[in-house]
């Protein structure tokens, strides 16, 4: 199909000093949890998103110095010669596919704690960032950076440009954001240095100003060189001189990167998760640095639409549409643009699962593009897909969830005959419910996507409002039969040892799947969560917006405690106080009566009662195995109808959120009928030559 003209500025060519990028879509640095131990997978998960016609590929953060160490999180390093190989692996495959290769080049500060190089971290003025917030928290603070200390950094910058030009790099980024060591020389909260690089802005970004600078000479205009900055709390204090500082930093440097990548201060704005957040949310931030500087401005926000990515261009917000989650989603998303395929898509949900992999320290896993990570060490691409030696024989897959929606997918594109059976008359499994809970309608993404490109696969036959059983599935006689049947939540409870302490199975104790089927709840409702995750907190509000009483209980020590890992929490906790259900935080439901439950707090013997009717419990969740179970039950009966393998996939095997279930049902579409050799799982390994051999 041919490209709509409608977005035709979207493939131009866009001038960045001395390169010139092959079109508008940018994948800006983020982090991908692969350091330099995985520099093959690195290299293969960059050069995807090359090959899918993003005109610019960036790494993640990668350390100029053994004094910004961000263990356990993963960074990548230039520390010296050593590390160049690693990177020039990924610059080489981005190349062959006509994209430019950027690296973010990057200190900490005060907000590293040099774990593992035990140098004492150092900031402006001794300040750590975010010192209350637990896990950055380290028993160190930093020390204050003395002249010396700048001129080292400066130094190191220069160097890691150097190797950053030798590794094959095309833009070299100077990083002052996120709380990162030359952001804190901005604030005078964390400035309060006497020196040239204190007191006003204009001494307040000289640190940044000598940054690009030394860039630039060691580059040698062989590079541009970028500057990658977080505007939002700059935007908000007051400037004598400009509307903002913020305004009155970009007329300090306007010219002086060849790139400006403008961006928010913290994760959960930076990077916001759908729940809270809509698409385009940094514009109100971001959206004057255009009208200061004329040099190309690249942005993120979460843009999946094609037009939206062109109003960005035709309204003056920016020259280069930046992508990290979309361009993780569907790393061939400017392909299908310029095929006049957008329709085919699969766009970003803003889970924020990707962020978790990183927060994590593993490589990076996705919701929607299961292959992500996988290019290299499973040889899956996001595109394509070898037909598989029994194709044309018949699959059925048992359960239209996540899971079974992926596998079929899968299967179809591999050449099987499949049956997609779902008891249910609508598709999507847990998304029937999950979506319709406050701000997770984006996520129905996960459903319309796989279900449109189902459509597309004349080899697949979708059947609705069929609940199947073992003796059905023997009559049906399929070569393979894989079950996708979900798993449900129990009602169980844990001992202070967190030793499983039976079901509660008194009357009015629910599930979110009673809740799901419409269980008439009875006020005062408590939601009782220790599964931390979205379901406890997204109930309680969708309950309390339903007009119930609604209290949330937690063992844990903050409302959805996992969602630290995702950026919910803060925007999580808001959501409960607006609206108006009371948190009790490092309490277990002791016992209910059908009238109160008794609280017990963590770790003292203190107790409360609270009045409740209706008692929800998220918590654990078992495998909904039975029709699984049911076959391998049947022993020989299997083989006399044909059927040669019976497996589980998604929840029914272990139930996991949907990014768990959307691999494995991945996973088994794309392994069944294979031989183990014909199931890759590479190692992949460090690359510094002197030390291999035998030098280090
Ligand atoms: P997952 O996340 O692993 O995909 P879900 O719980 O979201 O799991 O989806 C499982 C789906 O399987 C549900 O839509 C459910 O209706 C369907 N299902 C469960 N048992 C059967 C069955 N015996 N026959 C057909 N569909 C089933
Ligand atoms: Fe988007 Fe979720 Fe995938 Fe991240 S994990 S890229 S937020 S769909």
């Amino acid at each position: 199909m041919a490209r709509n003209p409608r977005y035709d500025v979207l493939f131009e060519p866009v001038r960045i000093g001395p390169v010139t990028a092959p079109n508008r879509f940018y994948a800006v640095p983020h982090a991908s949890g692969m350091t330099n131990t995985m520099p093959r997978m690195r290299a293969a998960f960059r050069a995807t998103k090359a090959e899918g016609g993003w005109g610019v590929v960036c790494t993640g953060y990668v350390s100029i110095d053994p004094s910004s160490d961000d263990a356990p999180l993963p960074y990548a390093t230039l520390w010296d010669d050593e590390d160049i190989r690693s990177h020039a692996l990924m610059t080489d495959a981005v190349h062959r596919h006509g994209a430019l290769a950027g690296i973010e080049l990057w200190h900490g500060g005060g907000s590293v704690m040099n774990r593992v190089s035990r140098i004492p971290s150092m900031s402006p003025s001794g300040t750590a960032w975010m010192p209350t917030h637990v896990n950055f928290m380290g028993h160190q603070r930093p020390r204050v950076m003395d002249s010396q200390d700048i001129r080292e950094l400066l130094q190191a910058q220069k160097q890691a440009a150097r190797r950053a030009r030798t590794a094959g790099f095309d833009i070299v980024y100077v990083y002052a954001g996120m709380g990162y060591l030359p952001y804190e020389f901005f604030l005078p909260e964390w400035n309060q240095r006497t020196d040239a690089y204190g007191g006003p802005l204009r001494n307040r970004v000289r640190l940044v100003r000598e940054l690009l600078e030394v860039t630039h000479e060691a580059v040698g205009g062989q590079c541009a060189v970028a500057l990658r900055i977080s505007l939002e709390e700059l935007r908000a204090r007051r400037s004598e001189h400009a509307p903002s500082e913020a305004h009155e930093l970009v007329e300090l440097l306007a010219s002086v990167p060849d790139l400006w990548d403008v961006k928010m201060d913290s994760g959960p704005t930076d990077c916001a998760p759908s729940r809270f957040t809509s698409e385009g949310s940094h514009e109100p931030v971001i959206d004057f640095v255009k009208s200061i500087t004329n040099r190309p401005v690249v942005g993120v926000g979460r843009f999946t639409s094609p037009d939206a990515m062109v109003g960005q261009i035709r309204r003056g917000v920016l020259d280069l549409i930046g992508a990290a989650r979309p361009s993780i989603a569907d790393p061939f998303l400017p392909q299908k643009i310029a095929d006049g395929r957008e329709d085919e898509i699969r766009e970003c949900i803003g889970c924020n699962i990707c962020i978790s992999s990183w927060h994590d320290s593993v490589p990076v896993r996705c919701t929607q593009n299961p292959t992500i990570g996988e290019e290299w060490r499973r040889q899956w691409h996001p595109e394509r897909i070898a037909r598989a030696q029994d194709a044309d024989s018949t699959v059925l897959v048992v359960g239209a969830g996540p899971a079974g929606l992926e596998c079929a997918l899968t299967l179809g594109r591999r050449g099987y005959q499949v049956i997609l059976a779902e008891a249910q008359e609508d598709l999507g499994g847990r998304l029937r419910f999950e979506t319709r809970l406050p701000g997770l309608s984006s996520w129905s993404r996960v459903l319309q996507w796989r279900r449109s490109q189902l459509q597309r696969l004349p080899n697949v036959a979708i059947y609705r409002g069929n609940r199947l059983d073992a003796a059905q599935i023997v009559e049906l006689a399929p070569r393979h039969v894989v079950t996708a049947t979900g798993a449900r939540w129990v009602p169980l409870l844990y001992s202070p040892l967190e030793v499983p302490a039976g079901t509660l199975d008194t009357a009015n104790v629910y599930t979110p799947d009673d809740v799901a089927a419409g269980a008439a709840l009875n006020d005062p409702v408590i939601v009782f969560d220790f599964d931390n995750y979205y379901m406890g907190s997204a109930l309680a509000e969708h309950l309390a917006k339903s007009g119930h009483r609604v209290s949330y209980v937690t063992p844990a020590g903050h409302v959805s405690a996992w969602g630290i890992m995702t950026n919910e929490q803060p925007q999580t906790h808001r959501a409960l106080a607006a609206a108006a259900v009371p948190v009790h935080t490092l309490s277990r439901v002791e016992s209910f009566d059908g009238e109160e439950v008794t609280l017990v707090h963590m770790f003292t013997p203190a107790r409360a009662q609270l009045p409740c009717k209706s008692l929800i419990i998220v918590g654990a969740r078992l495998p909904d195995d039975a029709v699984y179970q049911a076959l391998m039950a049947q022993g020989e009966a299997l083989g006399e109808a044909g059927i040669v393998s019976v497996s589980r996939a998604g929840d029914a095997l272990a139930p996991g959120a949907i990014a768990h279930a959307v691999y494995s049902g991945h996973r088994m579409g794309r392994e069944l009928g294979a031989s183990e050799q014909q199931v890759p799982f590479r190692r992949d390994a460090p690359l510094r030559s002197a030390i291999d051999a035998g030098g280090g």
